[in-house]
C-alpha cells in the first residue's frame, strides 16, 4: 500500500499538529474554538473575514519560536469518529473540553473514549474557570477515576485551567498542545511529493460549484494538480485559506479550500493527486464500485456473539469488544465490574470500549463499527438513526433488562459455552400518538404499529427517548376501534390498555417481545 511507503529520515520535515476539540454539549467546545482563532499571533489580518471552513490554522509562540498548530472547526467527538469509520484519522492531538463549575458528564466520558480508543493523546481544557462555582481541582479528581492523571498529580496528562469567555490561559493551552505533541509523537512528513490528504468538510456553492475543505497529510497540493477525493474528482481550479485568501500550494497539516471537483466528497474521504485528469476519474469510478462491494462484505463479516463463541469453540484466539449502554450509571458500572472480574483464559481478551448512560446512539454505532464491537442496551434501545446504521452495518445490539442475564450470555461466550436455549426478541413496536382517559381500563395508549405485530398475550415494556420507563407489562385490552381484536399488524392503528400502568405520553414507544428458540451454532 502506498499510503504505508517509508520514506527516509532526510526527507521528512515537522509538520504541525493537528488537534480536535471534544467534551459535553455546552462546556465551551465552540467558544473555545473561537478564542483559539483569535489568539492566532501569524499573518491573519486582524478583522479580516474570517468564514467556517471546517478547519484553520493558528500560529503561537512557543519556547521563544513561532510554531503553527491546526485545529479541526467541527467540535465534538461524533465528527471525528464519522470520519474514523472512513478510515481517516485526521486527529493527532484531542483537546478534551470540561467545565469547571459542571464537572464531567456523561459525553465527557464518550469523548475521551472515543479518542482513547483511537489512540490519540489527550490534553485537557478545564473551562470556565471565571465561574463561581468553578471547581478546576474537583475536576482533575474526576477525571482520575478515567485514566487521565494531571501531570501536577504524578500523572502524565496536562491540564489547562481557561476561560474561553475572558481569553484566559488560551496560549498556556497551546503551549500544552505543542508540549504534549513533541514529547510523544513523531509529527513529520513529506512535502516534496504529490499531495495526499483528507476532506474535512465539503459543500455545493451556488456559485463554485463544489467547495471541498482538504487537510493535507504529506506532499504539497498546488492549483492545477487532478485531484481524487472518496468519488469525487477534478483538477484543482482554485484553493482558498481560512480568511478567504488565494492559497498557491499548501503543505501537510495546511487546511485549504479546494474548487473544481465534479462532486462533494463525504468528511473523512481520503483524497490522491494524479498524474492526469483521466486517473483521476478512473480511481474515482473505481473507488464507487468497490465502495459498494466494501459495504456488502463489511455487512457480512460483523461478529455477533454467537459467532465469537464459535470462534473460540474452534481454538482461534479472539478479543471481545463491548459497548455497554443503560439507562442509569448504577448499572451500568455494576455491569462493567461483575464483566471485568469473568475469568478467562489468557488467550482471550475482554475490552469494554465505552460505556454510557442514555440511548444507543448513531455514535456508538459508529465505534462498534470500527472496532467491531457488539453493543448491549440494558434497558435502553437504539433512536432510529442508530438503528438504521446498525441494520446496515450488521451491529449485534442485544438487550437486557437483568444484569444477571447479560453477564450471564457474555460469560458463556467468554468461556466458550453454548448460550441457553430461549431468548427474548421483539415481536412488535408501536408509537403513541395519542392518549386517552377510559373509566374502566385507566389510560389507553392510541397507537400506530411500527414493526411487527402486536398480540394480545405478549409481553409489554414502554420506551421513552430510547430508555425502557415500564418493563414486565401486560397488554390488558388490545383493540381496533371498539372491537376487542388478538393482534394488530404494522400500519395499523390500535388502542392499547396497560392496566394498572397509566404513565404514559405521546412519542413513547410501546415494545412487545416473545420467548423463542434460540438458533444455535
Ligand atoms: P459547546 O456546546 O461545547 O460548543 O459550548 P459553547 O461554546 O456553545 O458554550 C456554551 C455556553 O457556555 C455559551 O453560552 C458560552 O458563552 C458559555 N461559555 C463558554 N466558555 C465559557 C467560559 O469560559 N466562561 C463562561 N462564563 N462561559 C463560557
Amino acid at each position: 500500500d502506498a499510503e504505508l511507503e517509508e520514506e527516509g529520515d532526510d526527507v521528512l520535515q515537522p509538520r504541525p499538529p493537528v488537534v480536535t476539540v471534544m467534551g459535553h454539549v455546552d462546556h465551551g467546545k465552540t467558544r473555545l474554538l473561537d478564542a483559539i482563532r483569535k489568539a492566532d499571533v501569524g499573518g491573519g489580518e486582524a478583522g479580516g473575514i474570517t468564514q467556517h471552513i471546517g478547519a484553520y490554522q493558528v500560529h503561537t509562540e512557543h519556547e521563544g519560536v513561532e510554531r503553527a498548530l491546526t485545529f479541526i472547526d467541527t467540535p465534538g467527538h461524533e465528527a471525528f469518529t464519522a470520519m474514523r469509520a472512513r478510515g481517516a484519522q485526521v486527529t493527532d492531538i484531542a483537546i478534551l473540553v470540561v467545565a469547571a463549575d459542571d464537572g464531567i458528564m456523561p459525553q465527557t466520558i464518550e469523548a475521551l473514549n472515543h479518542a482513547q480508543s483511537a489512540n490519540v493523546p489527550i490534553v485537557v481544557a478545564v473551562n470556565k474557570i471565571d465561574k463561581e462555582g468553578a471547581n478546576p481541582e474537583k475536576v482533575r479528581q474526576q477525571l482520575t477515576e478515567f485514566g487521565l492523571v494531571s501531570e501536577e498529580w504524578g500523572g502524565d496528562v496536562m491540564f489547562v485551567d481557561v476561560s474561553a469567555k475572558n481569553n484566559v490561559g488560551i496560549n498556556d493551552l497551546l503551549d500544552a498542545v505543542l508540549l504534549t505533541a513533541d514529547a510523544g509523537l513523531d509529527l513529520r512528513a513529506n512535502p516534496d511529493k504529490d499531495a495526499r490528504g483528507v476532506a474535512i468538510e465539503a459543500k455545493l456553492d451556488k456559485g463554485r460549484g463544489s467547495v471541498a475543505t482538504v487537510l493535507i497529510q504529506s506532499g504539497t497540493l498546488r492549483v492545477g494538480d487532478a485531484i481524487v477525493a472518496g468519488t469525487a474528482y477534478g483538477r484543482v481550479r482554485a484553493m482558498s485559506d481560512e480568511n478567504g485568501d488565494p492559497v498557491v500550494e499548501a503543505v501537510p497539516s495546511r487546511p485549504v479550500q479546494v474548487q473544481g471537483l465534479s462532486s462533494v466528497p463525504r468528511a473523512g474521504d481520503n483524497f490522491i493527486v494524479t498524474s492526469e485528469d483521466r486517473t483521476a476519474r478512473q480511481i474515482a469510478e473505481k473507488r464507487e464500485a468497490a465502495e459498494r462491494n466494501a459495504m456488502l462484505a463489511k455487512a457480512r463479516k460483523r461478529i455477533s456473539l454467537e459467532e465469537f463463541t464459535k470462534a473460540l469453540e474452534d481454538g482461534k484466539v479472539e478479543s471481545l469488544n463491548l459497548i455497554i449502554k443503560g439507562d442509569v450509571s448504577g448499572a451500568v458500572e455494576a455491569l462493567e465490574e461483575s464483566l471485568m472480574k469473568i475469568e478467562v483464559d489468557d488467550s482471550v481478551q475482554l475490552r469494554i470500549l465505552h460505556r454510557g448512560v442514555g440511548a444507543i446512539t448513531e455514535s456508538d454505532v459508529d465505534l462498534a463499527t470500527i472496532d467491531n464491537a457488539i453493543v448491549i442496551g440494558f434497558n435502553v434501545r437504539p433512536d432510529v438513526k442508530a438503528r438504521e446504521r446498525a441494520a446496515r452495518e450488521g451491529i449485534d445490539i442485544r438487550f437486557y433488562n437483568v444484569i444477571y442475564n447479560a453477564l450471564d450470555d457474555i460469560e458463556n461466550s467468554l468461556t466458550g459455552m453454548l448460550k441457553p436455549e430461549y431468548e427474548e426478541v421483539q415481536s412488535g413496536v408501536a408509537e403513541i400518538r395519542e392518549v386517552f382517559r377510559s373509566s374502566k381500563f385507566g389510560n389507553i395508549a392510541g397507537v400506530i404499529v411500527r414493526s411487527g405485530t402486536i398480540t394480545r398475550n405478549a409481553k409489554a415494556r414502554v420506551i421513552r427517548e430510547g430508555v425502557v420507563v415500564a418493563d414486565g407489562l401486560a397488554i390488558e385490552s388490545l383493540r381496533r376501534f371498539k372491537d376487542d381484536v388478538t393482534e394488530v399488524k404494522t400500519d395499523f392503528e390500535a388502542g392499547i390498555g396497560l392496566g394498572k400502568f397509566n404513565d404514559i405520553q405521546v412519542g413513547d414507544e410501546i415494545e412487545t417481545t416473545e420467548m423463542v428458540e434460540k438458533p444455535r451454532g
